[in-house]
């Protein structure tokens, strides 16, 4: 049984079992007498972990063969400026969606290598926030690509459709979301996320892209670095300069351990369950509120207010002494956030909906 629960947004919290193993195989992986941190990249051994993490990540999301796996460093933000300087030449353009602080950082990132044509597709109705259907969203139809980010980490918000287009690129920034629901791959041009959420810990992003957006590419900037060329990175079997391997060994075993779970399938199921049991106590009580509406609430991102702001440091604190860790709000916003990825189990979410209903009795 677990003391405490951990809700942090990113890094966030790694599967109990996969720390363990972690930790006896700290010292001696593969029977090698070392660790997996101290052993070329070049390797046998861990150029058979990459083809395994790759074939994992193929069966759990369904990737087809004519899309290519990247492993890469710098974050989700450094792919802001390699998905432009990849993929528009100096005269192109490109869509952006903004729903929200990442969408926006990606902007203004996007600002720098061309004249991004904004779509504000957030709106606000009797007090609620929702997202417009992409069928209402003004696209230019001289675009390269649409970026968007379908979960945003801070606000709580979601875009919970499908893009369905023919003949559009789609970008998709799943940070927050990435293996925690099923999506459709074949709907995507590219898709990206940072490893600290629901993969392993952070150091590592994955890139799942269309080979024909790599392959005889000649968008290309002369002036992009090797380093984020899709590309050299392709050629290189994502080692053109040494991977992040201890992230990629940790983010390995996690997928064996969601694959043991059931998979994507499986963990979506309880990860609805876990966000609607939480929505749905705000929703009941008079003291906490969202102000989302029910299509774009983020499952994996729950964020609430009070009607009495004051409560908050109190709620903080008391929660924290009940093991319920790291709800703060990010300061953009206010309020509690309980980031609840794939790991929290459900254990977890009625443990924080006990402490919360107790504490609305105490100090409504
Ligand atoms: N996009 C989203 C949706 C995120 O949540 C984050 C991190 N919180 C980022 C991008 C940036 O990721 P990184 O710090 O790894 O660059």
């Amino acid at each position: 049984m677990q003391k405490i629960f951990n809700f942090s947004p990113g890094p966030a919290l790694l599967p109990y079992e996969v720390l363990k193993k972690a930790q006896n195989e700290l010292i001696n992986w593969n029977n090698l007498n070392v660790s997996v941190m101290e052993i070329s990249h070049r390797t046998n051994h861990f150029m058979n972990l990459i083809k395994d993490i790759k074939k994992d990540l193929r069966e759990l999301i369904n990737i087809p063969l004519q899309y290519e796996i990247l492993f890469c460093q710098g974050g989700a933000r450094t792919q802001f400026s390699a998905i432009p300087m990849n993929l528009l030449d100096y005269t192109e353009t490109a869509d952006y969606a903004n729903i929200g602080h990442w969408s926006n950082e990606a902007i203004k990132e996007a600002k720098k290598y061309c004249n991004p044509h904004i779509i504000n597709p957030l709106k606000k109705k009797n007090g609620l926030y929702y997202i417009e259907k992409m069928k209402y969203w003004n696209f230019n139809h001289n675009s390269k690509y649409i970026h968007y980010c379908p979960n945003e980490t801070i606000e709580g918000i979601a875009i919970n459709e499908e893009p369905k287009f023919k003949n559009k690129t789609i970008i998709a920034d799943l940070s927050s979301v990435i293996l925690a629901k099923e999506i459709d791959i074949k709907n995507y041009g590219m898709i990206y996320a940072s490893a600290q959420k629901n993969i392993g810990p952070a150091g590592l992003t994955i890139l799942i892209i269309k080979k024909n957006l790599i392959l005889n590419n000649n968008k290309k900037r002369k002036e992009l670095p090797s380093v984020l060329d899709y590309e050299i990175i392709s050629k290189h079997n994502s080692m053109f300069n040494t991977p992040a391997t201890f992230s990629l060994y940790l983010s390995g075993l996690v997928l064996k351990w969601l694959k043991k779970k059931g998979g994507i399938k499986y963990i979506s199921k309880i990860n609805k369950k876990k966000a609607k049991l939480l929505y749905s106590t705000i929703d009941k009580s008079k003291f906490y509120i969202n102000k989302i509406k029910n299509s774009n609430r983020s499952i994996t991102n729950i964020v609430f207010h009070f009607k009495n702001p004051e409560k908050e440091n109190l709620f903080l604190k008391k929660s924290q002494e009940n093991g319920l860790y790291y709800l703060k709000g990010h300061k953009k916003i206010g309020g509690i956030r309980a980031s609840i990825y794939n790991a929290m189990p459900i254990e977890g979410i009625k443990k924080l909906i006990n402490f919360m209903n107790d504490f609305e009795k105490k100090y409504i």
